[in-house]
């Protein structure tokens, strides 16, 4: 099969003619339909995260059709399935408590196993993977497993968001977008930051009820006047260190930072802990989100309560993967990028 293997950080990904992979006994061989270009792949792309290594194969958000099935597999051939990043064991502790996002077993192709920047993606755990609506296309619905479940599952689980509260969103890449879209739908209003004036207007154009450019304010004090005292919830979608300070810095008092953003490298960052302790914040780590919350958020996607299209901003084909990575260098255009052809 065809897929884009990386053999040096920070080069071109290698267009490569590979071993199909062989199917899980516990789960199933996907032909990658579509996978999203996240910022946690350009993490591992230039060599920042520690299971991205010269071989691997780069792609945690897909979806796709069964094309071999192993022995305990729950899906059958045919069927056209969306996988969350995140595939737990479904056995342990944390399964069996409704938190299977933190599995200590879970298995994550793209980040030490074989991702989907491939033909083909080997899916072990299949028992995490759900139904595509037949109205819902392969692009979007490849962003579903990572950044809308896990903007989804920030909301709602980590900051429990209400109507009328102000919710401030620092970063519109893919998980931004999606935060602004399913905070508007749950009754909040958002403030959306940014250093691009595009993605701003684009942002604006979704829906959100402020937008602030950083580059050219104090982001927080900005926040701060737009929203009378700060924001009740403030999502971090960057992980690095000026964004998590502008995030504690526009709360207000007994406000909640939801940190979404993967942090890069070693992790350490100098951050705000007067403003976290005076203002007696709470501050949420969150990552990913339990597949048992899928079928809610599918329904809800499908009945058009919330229209998550304008997320996609472009369909490349595989071989236009490096160029993407290679975008997140800089300031990037508004939307996400998909690779819906893998064959070329
Ligand atoms: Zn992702
Ligand atoms: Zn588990």
């Amino acid at each position: 099969m065809k897929a884009a293997v990386v053999r040096a950080f920070s080069k071109d990904l290698s267009i490569e003619t590979v071993a199909d992979p062989n199917c899980p006994d516990n789960g199933v061989v996907l032909e990658v339909a579509a996978c999203g270009v996240c910022r946690s792949d350009y993490h591992g792309w230039t060599g920042e995260h520690p299971k991205v290594q010269h071989g691997s194969v780069l792609g945690h958000e897909y979806c796709g059709t069964v094309v071999a099935t192993g022995k305990r597999a729950k899906h059958k051939i045919g069927d056209r399935l969306i996988a969350p990043f995140i595939l737990s064991c479904g056995d342990c502790p944390a399964c069996h408590t409704g938190v299977s996002n933190t599995c200590a077993h879970q298995v994550v192709p793209g980040f030490g196993a074989p991702g989907a920047y491939a033909e083909y993606v080997a899916v072990p755990f299949d028992h995490n993977l759900v139904h595509l609506p037949d109205t819902m296309s392969p692009a979007l619905a490849a962003g579903l497993g990572c950044r809308v479940t896990t903007a989804w599952h920030a909301l709602t689980d980590r900051a429990n968001v209400r109507a009328g509260e102000w919710v401030a969103v620092h970063g519109t890449g893919g998980i931004g977008l999606a935060t602004l879209l399913l905070a508007k739908m749950l009754g909040a209003r958002v403030v959306v930051v940014d250093v691009v004036d595009e993605k701003l207007a684009h942002a604006t154009g979704l829906g959100a009820d402020a937008a602030v450019n950083a580059t050219t304010t104090d982001a927080a004090d900005a926040i701060r006047n737009i929203t009378g005292g700060g924001a009740h919830v403030s999502v971090e979608a960057l992980g690095i260190a000026a964004t998590t300070n502008a995030s504690i810095d526009c709360l207000r008092i007994l406000g909640r930072h939801v940190h979404v953003g993967m942090p890069a490298g070693s992790g350490m960052m100098e951050i705000n802990m007067r403003g976290i302790y005076t203002k007696q914040l709470s501050f949420f780590g969150t990552r990913g989100m339990p597949a048992w919350k899928y079928p809610t958020l599918l329904e809800m996607i499908e009945r058009g309560d919330v229209d998550l299209n304008p997320m996609v901003a472009r369909e490349v084909p595989l071989s236009g993967a490096s160029a993407e990575l290679r975008a997140m260098h800089g300031p990037t255009p508004p939307g996400t990028a998909v690779i819906t052809d893998l064959q070329n």
